[in-house]
């Protein structure tokens, strides 16, 4: 069963990647995506989880088709700069986990539980990893076809042309295009949307309303009136400058994206093919706008002074339900969490294909649960990077590590690591590894340096065969390819 008539509101990301999955999935549907080409899309959001993958293959769009017309790169993981003064975890890589992990994670958790207990065992993440070593190294995840283990990985990519890109795959698989903007949504006595006006004075009508309008939520907020659940009490972060750059010849093009903490906030570095993707993330309480951007101009160096910034501001939180009669919110107008994960455009693809697996059964309640399980969930993952931070340099970070408007959830996972309990048994007990695996949360935890200072830990011996594992590990390196090599490649077809 599907929709006979479906109206999406939105030409940005999320409502692209609603169309093409629509299509796919109903291919009797007749689907509409209308956008106003006076308001634009909001053009951020570079990075993504390996999620992206999945949607590609789900379309049947392979790599050399659209990585080069994206100018886009791969992404191993993201490293963590000045998030912790520790010494020796000044630095940490969040590693997608790849095949091989398995032969190691065993071993982090038990040196990150035994130095939590005071065993002077080596426990900073990027040793353990195979994807942090591909990005040490700037290697291609993509293996040789004799090495049996895949790595996994996401993608960086300029947000505009990856939104050409599905455009003309939805286009193409059927869905009608109309640029023109939506001046009033007419709302029947069941609360549904009875129609749409366009600018002109024509009036659009359907089964389905997606609303896709960006952050003001023009369907959901406006006229439908649900709720906004803001998460400013535990995400400080309201502001972003985004400063793209020209890349210099020959400039390094990593596999990873790099999240620099700052005075109030953190600054994202995004390699592309033809570019960098820069932006701080800051809390206007702590920070005012030139200010900010006179410290991430310092940071950018002097090859910024040429270029042109941006500023935008982020709605932080989620709408109560995302399902409301027959409106369904997709992207930044169903909620937004600071980028720090790059998670939003995972989440909409989770909420489309949760929304297409739904329908059949119509069960609004129980779509909306999953829906905010999610984003809670990833909330409280980002959460804990400024609660765990060991920075004391402002107000900034000495407010966030202070904070105590924690979920439940959140602060037993932080109480059993300060307490050297087992975070592993915890994230199990809560059922909550399909959000971020148990490796994800010891590599965040474990990153900043929490243990006990070195001067109370006791010798120990290495249980864990630490040479068998940097063996393992640089061996397995030599099956993968260099990035810039990889991409040549793509490039050339
Ligand atoms: C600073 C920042 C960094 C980010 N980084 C990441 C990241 O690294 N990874 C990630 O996954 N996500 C990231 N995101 C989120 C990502 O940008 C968005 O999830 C994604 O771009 C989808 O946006 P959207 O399509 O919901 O909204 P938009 O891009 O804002 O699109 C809204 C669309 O609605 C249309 N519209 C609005 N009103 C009307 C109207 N009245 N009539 C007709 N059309 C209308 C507009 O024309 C536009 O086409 C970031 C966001 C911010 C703010």
């Amino acid at each position: 069963m599907s929709p006979a008539r479906v109206v999406i509101v939105g030409g940005g990301t999320a409502g692209w990647m609603a169309a093409c999955l629509m299509a796919k999935a109903w291919p009797a549907s007749e689907i509409t995506l209308i956008e106003s080409p006076d308001i634009g899309i909001i053009g951020v959001g570079e990075g993504s989880t390996p999620q992206l993958r999945h949607l590609f293959r789900t379309l049947g769009i392979a790599e050399a088709d659209w990585m080069p017309r994206a100018d886009a790169t791969y992404k191993t993981g993201i490293a963590f700069d000045g998030w912790s003064d520790r010494p020796g975890y000044t630095r940490y890589f969040h590693p997608f986990a790849s095949d091989i992990d398995v032969h190691t994670q065993g071993a982090f958790h038990f040196t990150n539980l035994a130095r939590r207990r005071g065993d002077d065992l080596p426990a900073q993440p990027d040793r353990f990893f195979l994807n942090a070593a591909l990005a040490e190294r700037r290697l291609a995840p993509l293996p040789a076809d004799n090495f049996p283990f895949d790595a996994t990985y996401g993608y960086h990519f300029d947000a505009t042309l990856v939104g050409i890109v599905l455009r003309d795959h939805a286009v193409a698989a059927g869905v009608r295009h109309v640029a023109g903007r939506v001046m009033d949504a007419a709302v029947a006595e069941t609360g549904d949307i009875a129609g749409l006006l366009l600018e002109g004075g024509r009036m659009v009508t359907a089964d389905l309303f997606v609303d896709a309008s960006g952050f003001r939520g023009l369907l959901i907020q406006e006229a439908l009136g649900t709720p906004f659940r803001s998460f400013a009490d535990n995400l400080f972060n309201d502001r972003a400058i985004a400063i793209p750059m020209p890349l210099a010849e020959d400039e390094d093009i990593p596999c990873h994206t790099t999240a620099t903490a700052l005075s109030a906030g953190w600054a994202w570095h995004i390699p592309l093919t033809s570019r960098s993707g820069n932006g701080y993330v800051y809390s206007s309480r702590h920070i005012d706008q030139d200010a900010a951007e006179v410290e991430f101009r310092t940071l950018l160096g002097p090859a910024s002074d040429r270029a042109l910034s941006r500023h935008l501001t982020m709605k932080v939180g989620r709408v109560e339900r995302n399902w409301v009669g027959n409106c369904v919110a997709i992207g930044l107008s169903q909620g937004f969490i600071e980028p720090l994960e790059a998670t939003a455009l995972h989440l909409v693809q989770a909420s489309v294909e949760g929304l297409i697996r739904a329908w059949p059964t119509q069960d609004r309640d129980g779509y909306n649960a999953a829906i905010a399980r999610r984003i809670e969930g990833i909330r409280d993952y980002i959460v804990c990077h400024y609660r765990v931070n060991q920075r004391t340099d402002s107000a900034y970070w000495r407010e966030a590590a202070a904070l105590d408007t924690l979920s439940d959830s959140l602060r037993r996972i932080v109480h059993a690591w300060f307490s050297g309990g087992d975070v592993v048994a915890e994230i199990e007990r809560q059922d909550i590894a399909d959000i971020y695996a148990p490796m994800s949360w010891e590599c965040l935890l474990a990153g900043y340096g929490t243990f006990p200072p070195d001067d109370r830990l006791r010798p120990a011996e290495d249980r864990v065969g630490l040479a068998r594992i940097d063996d393992l590990i640089a061996r397995s390196c030599l099956n993968f390819p260099s990035h810039r090599a990889a991409l040549a490649a793509l490039a050339e077809g």
